[in-house]
């Protein structure tokens, strides 16, 4: 399976995994572990369904397959908020509160750059749950070390901004999208994350803007100790460093998709986000997504529609 694909049914299913237990915190799951996909629960929504995360997640690669266009994006995660493009039963649902102001701020004539939110209480995970489709894009586009370009590391903010512009937020995303990277050149898990971390943070060392959230990020530099931490320091809140951090944590303590997604849902809270998250990553570096999660996925029509736009797109981006 390719990476595109593979990636996007990474994020989709790790959002259908933990949709039915969101909001159930760590003690009830000591109780009721999750050990595989299962319909209804909190939203009442069939056995594979996904949320926010995977249309936005759709949404993005759609627009990226017509070409860089930060208008089209918001255009697109209009389309899902106001007529469900992008879901599996036509209506959205599960979205945050600063994805929604920002949408409606674009829908009121707000210009694209001005309606992110921007303050420390913007720092939910909504733009790092639909983040990893821009990677194919950036490969494509500046090439594998596109961490050393500026003009492609400000793609990934311009990204997260149009919902989520606080630099911890893009920061964020720029870390996320360098780790995927490394695991799309083939690195091994554990390396791909130690050197997407060690390049990302090259890179906002040389930015003036992120000196002062780049220190949220220490527990990351030593990712041995880090490994290790006992869960009870691992948060899985909504929280766009917990969902970093606990995504992080997850795969490098599993040694599958299916254990690093599982991990996560069982972590609480924000399941569905911190799976999906989690989950993109999984399954760049590994390719054995179950079967049976695969198919319990509907309507993924759209998802191979979505991926043969973007690909050609993206093989046209190469050879231009
Ligand atoms: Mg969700």
């Amino acid at each position: 399976m390719d990476k595109i694909k593979n990636g996007l049914l990474g994020v989709l299913i790790g959002d259908a995994l933990g949709l039915p237990v969101q909001f159930n915190d760590r003690s009830w799951f000591s109780k009721h572990p999750v050990t595989t996909m299962i319909g209804n629960g909190v939203f009442n929504k069939p056995l594979g369904s996904w949320s926010d995360d995977g249309s936005l997640t759709l949404a993005l690669a759609s627009s990226l397959s017509h070409g860089y266009n930060l208008e089209n994006i918001m255009k697109e995660f209009e389309e899902w908020l106001f007529y469900g493009k992008y879901t599996q039963e036509g209506q959205a649902y599960d979205m945050g509160q600063t994805t929604m102001n920002a949408i409606m701020n674009y829908h009121r004539g707000v210009p694209v750059s001005k309606c992110g939110g921007k303050t420390y209480y913007d720092n939910g995970n909504g733009s790092l749950m639909r983040i990893l489709p821009l990677v194919f894009y950036l490969r494509a586009k500046y090439g594998k070390y596109f961490t050393q370009s500026t003009q492609a590391m400000t793609i990934i903010h311009e990204v997260s901004g149009l919902t989520h512009a606080h630099e911890l937020a893009k920061m964020s995303c720029g870390i996320y999208l360098s780790i995927a990277n490394e695991l799309c050149n083939g690195e091994a898990l554990r390396e791909g994350i130690e050197l997407g971390i060690q390049k990302a943070m090259i890179y906002y060392s040389s930015d003036p803007s992120f000196k002062k959230v780049s220190l949220e990020f220490e527990r990351l530099l030593d990712l041995e100790s880090f490994s290790k931490l006992s869960v009870k320091y691992i948060g899985s809140s909504g929280f766009v460093k917990d969902t970093l951090e606990a995504s992080l944590w997850c795969l490098l303590n599993s040694s599958s998709y299916q254990e690093a997604v599982l991990k996560a849902v069982n972590l609480g809270n924000d399941t569905d986000t911190t799976a999906a998250v989690c989950g993109g990553l999984a399954a760049l570096a590994y390719e054995n997504i179950p079967a049976e999660w695969i198919s319990a996925l509907h309507e993924s029509e759209q998802v191979d529609t979505i991926c043969i736009a973007f690909k050609k797109h993206l093989d046209k981006t190469k050879a231009a």
